[in-house]
């Protein structure tokens, strides 16, 4: 029988599962305490619980805590974690190591629906939305998980098409009772999708990221299909009616095509778009990726790109690239692995 994991459910579920079980509701708050303050792998390790109740939640429950099946590690530092869920597939999180932060990078599904042209996790289709569980176990089980000071959720995976799990994982990061995280040092990633977007909004304090890549509607669309029923015009809509100029942040990202996104006709339009928004903008070097015909800008464009959005009054950086010989693309990983575990 496959157990049900413990970790991913918030505090009153733990309570239910306590006072289904005939134990005092507190040992709702005892459990949650060991998995997310004292982080355990196994319920025997619950020594405050008497070992007849702790026989009675391992007979239905499990911890749910994976640990990666596979590091590759770059000369830059930076750590690609590969994870394998329930159902035999695999995900990547990626740990970045900076000078004043370490900043993990989460999945938050196995493939991904969007197909987005330049990406190899659109490559891979849909496989499944991860659990809480599977989403907090990447942040809980790497090796440097103490040390963690920022999560990106930019990893496999549009994390608003999984909303359910994203706030769930969401509010036990944030909670008093789950890690005490602040939600100034999380960041979630969404290609833009509104109805969706929206409840985020208005639901967490976490920081947001827009993926834009292009001003213009019509070269939008020929990378990321969502353009489509998600007009970027329409989610700037949506983003005005928030209040992005105190503590949380919104910010856009730009991957950099050379010759398609990169011209000062962009650059002009781009300003021109997020006038009236309290933003920045991140500029992202293109890895390349099997299968499509793309280059990354040169680092003359990129520098003038970034110039012109500064000097137009929208900070602008240009992200670093980390990890180039770990296979960078988001996906690449996961997908040369599922094609090995087909072979083996
Ligand atoms: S870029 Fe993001 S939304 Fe687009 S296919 Fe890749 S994972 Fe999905």
């Amino acid at each position: 029988m496959t157990k049900i994991a413990l970790i991913g459910k918030t505090v009153d579920e733990l309570k239910a599962v306590a006072t289904e079980l005939n134990m005092p509701s507190f040992t709702g708050k005892q459990i949650a305490d060991w998995l997310y303050k004292k982080r355990i792998f196994s319920i025997d390790e619950m020594s405050n619980i008497s070992v007849g109740n702790r026989q009675k939640l391992n007979e239905l429950y499990e911890v749910g805590r994976t640990l990666p099946s596979h590091t590759a590690e770059s000369v830059d530092g930076t750590k690609k974690y590969l994870f394998k869920t329930v159902d035999n597939n695999f995900i990547e999180s990626v740990y970045i190591p900076e000078d004043d932060r370490n900043t993990l990078c989460v999945s938050s599904q196995v493939g991904c629906k969007m197909n987005c042209l330049f990406c190899m996790t659109g490559k891979q289709g849909f496989g499944a939305h991860l659990t809480a569980a599977e989403i907090l176990s990447q942040i809980l089980s790497i090796p440097e998980a103490e040390k963690l000071t920022n999560l990106v959720f930019m990893g496999m995976g549009e994390p608003l098409d999984n909303l359910p799990n994203l706030l769930r994982a969401l509010e036990i990061l944030t909670a008093d009772y789950g890690y005490g995280w602040s939600p100034r040092r999380i960041t979630v990633s969404t290609i833009g999708v509104i109805p969706k977007m929206k409840i985020f909004l208005e639901t967490t304090n976490c920081h947001l990221a827009v993926s834009l890549h292009s001003p213009f509607a019509e070269e939008r669309l020929k990378l990321m299909p969502i353009q489509k029923a998600y007009p970027a015009e329409e989610i700037l809509k949506e983003l005005r009616k928030h209040d992005f100029s105190h503590q949380r942040r919104v910010s856009f990202e730009y991957i950099m095509f050379d010759g398609l996104n990169d011209s000062l006709r962009h650059a002009v339009e781009m300003v021109r778009i997020l006038k009236g928004i309290d933003c920045r903008v991140n500029l992202i070097r293109f890895h390349a990726i099997p299968g499509a015909d793309l280059k990354t800008s040169n680092e003359e464009k990129m520098i003038f790109f970034r110039d012109y959005l500064t000097n137009n009054g929208i900070t602008t950086t240009i992200r670093k690239s980390r990890g180039e010989d770990i296979f960078a693309a988001c996906g690449m990983l996961s997908t040369m692995e599922k094609q090995k575990s087909k072979v083996e």
